[in-house]
């Protein structure tokens, strides 16, 4: 292939992993886009297993083939006691990224008008004819429009209207000696875990009753240290008597948890996608149902207009996620009660249909008449006396 420098397309992607392939992969299917020239960059060649996505959605949905396990039920556990939980119509899936990656990829590799760079892109300047990226290694390229999923911290860190949370964890995929583990039941979050002031929960994958993914994961400000994350595993693999286990695979995660308006950065030619667009939920750091209908919206928007400005839609359900997570930053060992109350009082498959944005005032009036009220209620007053609601 000829040297991409200097090159014009009609379509580049910034960052080539869950939001820019699954928008790569909609753009080549989409009528009408045949012909479009589409550049793919990303700083990494994207062939590791370098995390594990879940999700619900009806059995036989978009991404079926690549799912490697789903459960019908899920545990719940707080000190209120063990739900169990039937998730009917959904099941709980999981898909490797490596399996994504690689499906993802030979498809556009496939294609004549897809073109991929390794590199790492270190500006994108939109001088409104036309969209400059300036590489490390492989000087500039241009575009007519621009898709990028890069982000940084930094712009959350500036600013003090809205809190910043992480969903942080550490997993470990565990064969131990005992038969301690439910294949039937994912754990969705067990917080039987000491808080130590935090929103502190177990999160399991089980795939045999010897086998599991296990992650101890905290919503809160600050990372712990490595030893923190395993010495927490390791307790709840003994005090559920698993025995000796083998550690098989790691994996670990630092997903922002934020109303930050991500959509503010949008220019008329340069759209943010994934999580540098705002398309991971904030109270809960699950993406990649977002991105899928993100994306989804995007193909229809694509039809009709072209100044990405306008692609942003306010929903009432950022508002909530900014409610919510005002609470937890105020009184950041809430997270179990607040969830507990909802799991407790509403059916799962409410919850879930909430929690994915599909459900309708009413129910989410219902939902959210179930969480502690006082703190819920002074978080509002609050955000409404500081103008938000314009
Ligand atoms: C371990 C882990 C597990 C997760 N599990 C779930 C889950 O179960 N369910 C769920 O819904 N969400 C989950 N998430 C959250 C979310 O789905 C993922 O973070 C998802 O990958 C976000 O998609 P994205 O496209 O925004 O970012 P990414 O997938 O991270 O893609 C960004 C890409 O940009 C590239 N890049 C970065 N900087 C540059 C640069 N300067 N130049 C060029 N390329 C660059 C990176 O290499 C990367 O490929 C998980 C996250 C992690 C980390």
């Amino acid at each position: 292939m000829k040297s991409i420098a200097n090159q014009h397309f009609d379509f580049a992607i910034a960052g080539s992993g869950l939001a820019g392939l699954m928008l790569a992969y909609k753009l080549i299917q989409k009528q009408g886009f045949g012909d479009k020239r589409i550049l793919l960059i990303d700083g990494s060649t994207k062939d590791k297993n370098d995390r594990t996505w879940c999700f619900w959605q009806k059995p036989d949905s978009r991404w079926s083939a690549l799912v490697k396990q789903q459960w019908n039920g899920a545990f719940f556990k707080s000190d209120r006691g063990l739900l169990r939980l039937n998730l009917s119509p959904f099941t709980y899936q999981m898909i490797q990224a490596s399996d994504f990656y690689h499906h993802v990829l030979s498809t556009l590799q496939a294609q004549s008008n897809v073109f991929f760079l390794t590199d790492l892109v270190q500006k994108i300047d939109d001088r409104g004819n036309q969209v400059k990226i300036s590489t490390k290694a492989s000087g500039v390229v241009t575009a007519t429009k621009v898709f990028s999923s890069l982000w940084s911290a930094d712009d959350i860190k500036k600013q003090q209207q809205f809190p910043y949370l992480k969903q942080h964890f550490k997993g470990w995929f565990v064969r131990t000696e005992n038969p301690i583990f439910d294949p039937d039941f994912m754990t969705f979050m067990d917080f039987s875990v000491p808080q130590n002031g935090n929103t502190r929960f177990m999160y399991v994958l089980p795939f045999s009753p010897q086998e599991a993914l296990v992650e101890y994961t905290l919503f809160s400000e600050d990372l712990l240290t490595a030893s923190e994350y395993e010495t927490a595993i390791q307790s709840y693999l003994k005090k559920n008597k698993s025995g000796k286990f083998e550690i098989l695979e790691k994996e670990q995660g630092d997903i922002p948890m934020t109303a930050f308006p991500f959509h503010q950065k949008n220019t008329q030619n340069v759209l943010y996608i994934g999580t540098a667009g705002g398309w991971t939920k904030a109270s809960t750091g699950f993406t990649f149902s977002k991105t899928d209908r993100e994306t989804d919206k995007l193909m229809s928007f694509l039809d009709t207009q072209n100044d990405f400005t306008h692609f942003y839609r306010k929903s009432r359900f950022n508002f909530y996620d900014l409610l919510i997570l005002d609470v937890l930053h105020k009184n950041n060992a809430l997270g179990s009660e607040i969830f507990s109350a909802i799991f407790q009082k509403n059916k799962p498959e409410k919850v879930l249909r909430f929690l994915d944005e599909q459900t309708t005032l009413w129910e989410d009036f219902q939902i959210i008449w179930s969480c502690p009220k006082r703190p819920f209620i002074q978080a509002f007053w609050k955000r409404l006396g500081s103008g938000m609601f314009a």
